[in-house]
Formats: C-alpha cells, sequence, structure tokens
C-alpha cells in the first residue's frame, strides 16, 4: 500500500469542502467579488457567485458570446506553472486573476478571482461599446453599476489575504489527512502482521496436531510391540520361580524375583503409555454394561491387597448397602480404583491405613439446588461418591492441581523414592471424565490424601457435575482425617 507520504493528494482530498466553500463565500460576500476554484484536473469545486448583468447583457449578442465564451475557456484550461498570480482582460473591461493553489511544491489547482473592474479605467472599452450595432451604451453602463471597482493595490491585498487564508486551511487539512492515514495506515500494518502471524501460528498448530498424531500412533505402535515380548519375560520368570524347569537355589529365585519385579514394572509403565497415547489419538473405546460398584471395590482391594500386607497398612471398606449399579465400562473404573489404590499403597508409611468408600449423593446435598424435596416421590439417585483415602504422606498445596498432568510428579527428582511414571493419575481423570464424572483431590502434607471421584448413575454425559456442599459426615463415617476432609467444600464445576 502507497504510503500517504510518498502519495500526492487532490484539492479534494485534502480540504473539508463545505468549510471552504464557507470561507470563499464569506469573502464574497465581504468584497463582492466572485470567487471559483478548480482541482488539478479541472473540476469546479467552489462557485461562489456575484450577479453580473453586464455578462449577461453581452451573451445575448453573437459576437458577446463569442469572446465570453473564449475567455472562459481560456481561464479554464490554464494551468499555472508557478505559484504567480496571472491576470485575464476581458473584452468588457472587467479582470480576472488567477491563483495558484499550492501546496508543499505541488500545483493543487487554481483560484480564479473576478471579474472586477479596475479603478483607473473610466470608461467602458470600446471593445464592448462597439460590440454590435444593436448595443445599448446606457444599459450597458446601468449594468457596470454593481460590479466592484477596485484599486490595483487593494486587490493585491485582498489576495495576499485569501492566499494566506487558503494557505492555512491546506496546512491543517493536510495536518488532519496526514495524521488520520497515518493512523489507519499502522493499523493495517499491524492488521496486515497480525494475519501472518496468525497464519503461521495455524500452520504450526496443524503441524503440530500432526506431529502429536505421529507421536501418538508411534508410542501405540511401540507399546504394543514391546508389550508381547516382556509377557513372555514375565510368564516364564512365573514359570522357573513355580520351579516347572526344575528347582532353584535361593540365589537363582532371588534373581528371577527381581526380573518379575522389573518386568512387571516396564509392564505398567507400557500400559500406561498406551493408554495415554489411545487417550490422546481418541481411538480409545468404552463398552458401557451395568456396573456394580461393590465388586470392583472388592477386586481392586485385592490386587493391592498383597504390597499392603508387605507394607504393614490396613485396607478398609465402606460401602453403603444402598449402592446403585451404575452404566460404565466396568475395566475402565477398576483401572481408575486400581490406580488410586496404588497410589495409596505407595504412598503411605507402614502402619497406616486406606480407606475406600462409596454412597450415593442426593441431589439437594449435592448443592443441585434446583430439585424439591417430594415426601410422596423419592428422587432416585443421580450421582454415586468414592473416595480412596490414606494416611500417607500427602500432596503440597500447591502441588495439588497438577498431579493429574500426565508424567508429573509431586518429586521429580532423580535420587526419588518411590516408583512410578506419573501417568496414574492422568489416566484415572480421563478415564473419570469420559463417563461425565469428575476427580478431586484434597491432601494434607504429612496426615494423608483424598482422592474423590463423582460418576453418573446413568452413564449419561451431564450439563454439569454436582457441588459437593459439605463433605465432614461422610469423612467421618468412613473414620479418616474428619479434619481434614472439612476442608472439602466444594468441587466439580467444570
Ligand atoms: P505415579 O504414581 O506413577 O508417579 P500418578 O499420576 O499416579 O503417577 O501420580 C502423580 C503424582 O501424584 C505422584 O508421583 C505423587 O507425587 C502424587 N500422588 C498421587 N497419589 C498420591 C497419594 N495417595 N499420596 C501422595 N502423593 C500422591
Amino acid at each position: 500500500m502507497e504510503s500517504i507520504l510518498q502519495k500526492s493528494v487532490t484539492l479534494s482530498e485534502l480540504v473539508d469542502l463545505a468549510s471552504f466553500q464557507e470561507v470563499c463565500q464569506s469573502f464574497v460576500e465581504l468584497y463582492r467579488i466572485a470567487i471559483k476554484v478548480f482541482d488539478a484536473s479541472g473540476a469546479k469545486l467552489v462557485d461562489a457567485k456575484v450577479p453580473d448583468e453586464l455578462c449577461g447583457y453581452v451573451f445575448t449578442f453573437a459576437p458577446g458570446r463569442q469572446q465570453c465564451t473564449a475567455l472562459v475557456n481560456q481561464i479554464k484550461s490554464f494551468a499555472p506553472e508557478s505559484p504567480e498570480v496571472t491576470e485575464f482582460n476581458c473584452f468588457t473591461g472587467q479582470r480576472y486573476k488567477i491563483v495558484p493553489v499550492y501546496y508543499d511544491h505541488d500545483c493543487l489547482g487554481k483560484l480564479v478571482y473576478g471579474p472586477y473592474i479596475p479603478a483607473e479605467q473610466n470608461d467602458l472599452p470600446a471593445s464592448v461599446t462597439g460590440l454590435d450595432v444593436g448595443i445599448d451604451a446606457a444599459k450597458l453602463r446601468a449594468s457596470t453599476e454593481q460590479i466592484r471597482r477596485v484599486a490595483e493595490p487593494t486587490i493585491q491585498r485582498i489576495l495576499d489575504n485569501l492566499k494566506k487564508v487558503v494557505d492555512v486551511i491546506l496546512f491543517t487539512s493536510y495536518k488532519g489527512l496526514l495524521t488520520s492515514n497515518m493512523h489507519i495506515e499502522s493499523i493495517t500494518e499491524s492488521y496486515n502482521e497480525l494475519q501472518e502471524k496468525n497464519r503461521q501460528l495455524k500452520e504450526s498448530y496443524e503441524r503440530l496436531k500432526e506431529l502429536d498424531k505421529l507421536k501418538s500412533n508411534f508410542l501405540a505402535t511401540v507399546s504394543h510391540e514391546l508389550r508381547t515380548p516382556l509377557t513372555s519375560v514375565i510368564g516364564y520368570s512365573e514359570m522357573l520361580l513355580e520351579g516347572l524347569a526344575g528347582d532353584l537355589n535361593n540365589e537363582q529365585r532371588e534373581y528371577i524375583s527381581t526380573i518379575m519385579e522389573k518386568g512387571d514394572n516396564l509392564l505398567q509403565l507400557i500400559t500406561g503409555i498406551l493408554d495415554i497415547s489411545k487417550i490422546e489419538s481418541g481411538t480409545l473405546k468404552f463398552s458401557i454394561s451395568e456396573t456394580r460398584l461393590d465388586e470392583i471395590i472388592e477386586s481392586s482391594l485385592s490386587s493391592v491387597r498383597p504390597q499392603a500386607v508387605k507394607g504393614g497398612i490396613t485396607l478398609a471398606k465402606a460401602v453403603s448397602a444402598d449402592l446403585p449399579p451404575i452404566q460404565a465400562d466396568r475395566d475402565k473404573i477398576r483401572q481408575v480404583i486400581v490406580n488410586l489404590l496404588g497410589n495409596a499403597v505407595k504412598f503411605t508409611p507402614k502402619g497406616g491405613r486406606i480407606t475406600v468408600s462409596a454412597e450415593t449423593i442426593a441431589d439437594g446435598d449435592a448443592g443441585m439446588g434446583g430439585a424439591q424435596f417430594n415426601p410422596f416421590e423419592a428422587l432416585a439417585p443421580r450421582w454415586v461418591k468414592i473416595c480412596v483415602s490414606d494416611t500417607g504422606i500427602g500432596i503440597p498445596k500447591d502441588n495439588l492441581d497438577k498431579v493429574f498432568e500426565t508424567f508429573y510428579q509431586v518429586d521429580n527428582s532423580s535420587t526419588r523414592e518411590f516408583g512410578g511414571t506419573g501417568l496414574g493419575l492422568s489416566i484415572v481423570k480421563n478415564f473419570v471424565e469420559s463417563h461425565g464424572g469428575h476427580v478431586s483431590v484434597d491432601s494434607e502434607v504429612g496426615v494423608g490424601s483424598t482422592f474423590t471421584l463423582v460418576l453418573p448413575v446413568d452413564g449419561k454425559k451431564p450439563e454439569e457435575v454436582p457441588v459437593l456442599v459439605d463433605d465432614t459426615r461422610r469423612a467421618s463415617a468412613a473414620g479418616v482425617g474428619g479434619e481434614r476432609n472439612a476442608s472439602v467444600t466444594g468441587y466439580g464445576k467444570r
């Protein structure tokens, strides 16, 4: 785009025509001499007239018409070559001054000042009195009465003033035009820059999306390929431990146990990565069916019992008797509870206690607000709440919202005490939210942690997950850290 600084502007672009016409009009009223302004292309911008009977009268004669038209054309086509004023004399004895309109060395047009009769002229010239045989000398004289007679020095002064006023108008107009155009130019420039940045950003985003997909596919393939041989390593270790290939001495038994344990850890890591890559690529399938949570909780507890016993940790269950079955993907919900229990066992020291509780939440209790209590028609519960509480090391407050992020671990030092991948909770969150539920955590360092899941009974994805208003009753009923849990006052607005 050409800048206003390089562009040549026309007179009509520059000035506000209405005010320019008004200024010219006031000059005309003041001196009773007409003003016309033309731009560089010859277009008339101002035509402030004064009645002129002389011109009208001579125009009724053919030779008058001819000469008048010739002069008008001459004035109209005159293109000033310098800022000097040029004079044009009419055969009627009248005079015009042509004032070039210049701005910054550019001629933008011309101002035609006149006609007037020069004061030194005493009588009408022969060129008009002898114009035609039929011309009435008395009428001619009478018609000159209203035309201003002005001495040249006066005209000079008027033109000087007029030029000054026009210069001021041009200067201020140019400044205004410059400012507004510069403003538009800079906005346009920024807009174009922004558009370009947007385009680049979009390109990068598409590329990243593509790369992310490639990464997920790669991870899925690699994890899958790693899992098969690893399962064999674990299976054969198991068979060796069972003595299927002959008796083992204690040292061999110890070595193979280590191979099996590490193999198991690796398998867990690979399974986690596979799950995450499936979640990220959107290829994870959910198969929803009627799911009994008490059974799932029991089987999850069984799977962590050996480690709990080894770590001297007590496992407790507080599942309410009227818990309805929920519509969910059984395996996914089991994995969620196993992940939470696995963490609880891992992060709870000897002598600690882990409690899994499950109960329904009434809409009213859950702070849904809209539900009305009707004694004749009990509302079917719409939500179940599962809590996994431990008396473990706890999580610092400022890490609470990060633990659900992929690969996040509170202790990420190379010397960290607890194993793990940082994937477990991110899988939990994804699985629970895919069911239309919500997961949250409350914890206190050195006291313990409670992970709470809220799941819809009917398996339908709701608009909004309920907000718990008070959690104290459940916490004390389950017999774990009532005070700590009392601080759970609300979660769930997603
Ligand atoms: P991982 O347990 O494999 O490290 P997770 O995603 O399951 O990964 O957990 C992320 C982090 O959250 C853990 O590394 C730990 O710092 C913290 N965390 C999770 N559960 C507990 C818990 N019950 N007690 C204390 N810290 C926990």
